[in-house]
């Protein structure tokens, strides 16, 4: 079999995942990308003044219960142990996150065992509401209004840009309280920071013969014709000019501030309440635990509706959305010489693992089709 000439759009973890695959399977492989780094969102690059690793695009914390995932990235990156673990301030009060025992005893000023809290929080739960059809009345069905306007109204109405009584319930589809001290934020069984940061290890993945990267440049859809196959991981609805409108994503500004020393004790820090415009404070330093550094970087972070100059970053997905993104799928599956990849090109919210779970999915499964002769499919998951 003679090697295919592939282009990946995008040089963040699907373009160099699934790049990574195909040019070990010998084919020659093209990464472009936009911006004039590799990385895509996972970006870090360290600051000049303070020696810090600075999550350029948002805090970025991996973890997984994927074996094949973990073991993957580790080949590429040593990974170092790292928890998340979040903190809060509301009505001038720090509690831990996600709602767990502590959170529950210091904001009712008690002190509850396990089997006291539940059947505390089951009193406070508006047992009312039988089906719960927004966000506001699946938290109130689950922990009451208390908790429900401490910790989820004002940071979903900042984050989301709406009301919590416009979203649907089935964003929280889970009780979101713990009956225990767990305050580790995610529960998968691997969890861990790269020592020299994503774009170091995102670098190494694209390290290979046969993959060539180009930075600084916008891959339109007519040098399609010039390749075999294409994987594009930018935006859907932009391989299209956008002819059928806009997809709707949110976009986050981070302001960027430092300080001497320690300026919050932590990696992340949010901020419940309407008033404080921003939604979290992300303290850089504290994700490389293992460093010691005097300086500090820190950014605030502000949601707002994305526009067509703005980074996008979450998709919205409501009804509208889906709507349009229902008849960018049809317009994409008439489309030859392209699949459409990761978390742009599929407008679905990916987290690293998944990303590259999909990346590595895809690759074997566009192998497979042209070693059968078949034609590899536009979309490898469905995006709706
Ligand atoms: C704020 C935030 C925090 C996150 N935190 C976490 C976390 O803690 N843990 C976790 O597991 N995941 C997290 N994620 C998810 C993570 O960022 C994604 O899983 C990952 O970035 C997806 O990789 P991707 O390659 O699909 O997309 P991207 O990283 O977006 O890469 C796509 C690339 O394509 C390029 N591109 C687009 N169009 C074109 C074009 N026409 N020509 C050339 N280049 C183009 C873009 O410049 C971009 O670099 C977070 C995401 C966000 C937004």
């Amino acid at each position: 079999m003679g090697g295919k000439n592939l282009l990946m759009v995008g040089a963040g973890l699907s373009g160099a995942v699934i790049g990574r695959h195909l040019a070990e399977l010998g084919h020659k492989v093209t990464v472009i990308d936009a911006r004039d780094h590799i990385g895509g969102n996972c970006h870090t690059e360290r600051d000049g003044d303070t020696g810090v690793m600075v999550h350029v695009y948002g805090p970025h914390i991996f973890h997984t219960d994927d074996e094949e995932v973990w073991e993957y990235v580790n080949r590429f990156e040593r990974f170092m142990p790292y928890k998340n673990r979040v903190k809060t301030t509301v009505g001038g009060h720090v509690y831990s996150l996600p709602i767990n025992l502590h959170t529950i005893n210091q904001f009712y000023g008690r002190a509850m065992r396990p089997d006291e809290a539940k059947a505390f929080i089951e009193e406070q739960a508006d047992t009312s509401i039988d089906d719960p059809q927004t966000f506001e009345e699946q938290a109130l069905r689950f922990v009451g209004p208390d908790l429900y306007e401490a910790f989820f109204k004002g940071y979903t109405q900042k984050q989301w840009g709406c009301s919590p009584t416009e979203l649907p319930a089935s964003i929280l589809k889970r009780l979101p309280v713990r009956f225990n001290y767990d305050d580790n934020y995610f529960a998968h069984r691997f969890q861990g920071m790269p020592e020299n940061g994503y774009t170091a290890m995102i670098g190494r993945i694209l390290d290979h013969e046969g993959i060539r990267v180009e930075l600084g440049r916008k891959v339109t859809r007519a040098e399609a014709a010039a390749y075999d196959h294409v994987f594009y991981s930018g935006p859907l609805d932009g391989w299209f000019d956008y002819e059928l409108g806009r997809l709707g994503y949110r976009t986050l500004d981070f302001e960027r501030f430092t300080h001497d020393g320690d300026y919050q004790g932590t990696a992340v820090m949010n901020y419940g309440e309407v008033g404080v415009p921003y939604t979290r404070i992300t303290e850089h330093k504290h994700f490389s635990p293992w460093e010691s550094h005097e300086g500090s970087v820190l950014y605030r972070e502000f949601s707002r509706e994305c526009g067509p100059d703005d980074i996008p970053y979450y998709p919205i997905r409501l009804v509208d959305e889906k709507e349009m993104l229902s008849a960018y799928v049809d317009r994409a599956k008439t489309e030859r010489g392209v699949s459409f990849v990761g978390r742009l090109g599929t407008y679905r919210y990916l987290d690293m693992d998944v990303t590259i779970r999909e990346a590595l999915d895809a690759a074997r499964a566009w192998a497979r089709a042209e070693e059968l002769g078949e034609t590899p499919p536009v979309f490898f998951v469905a995006p709706l």
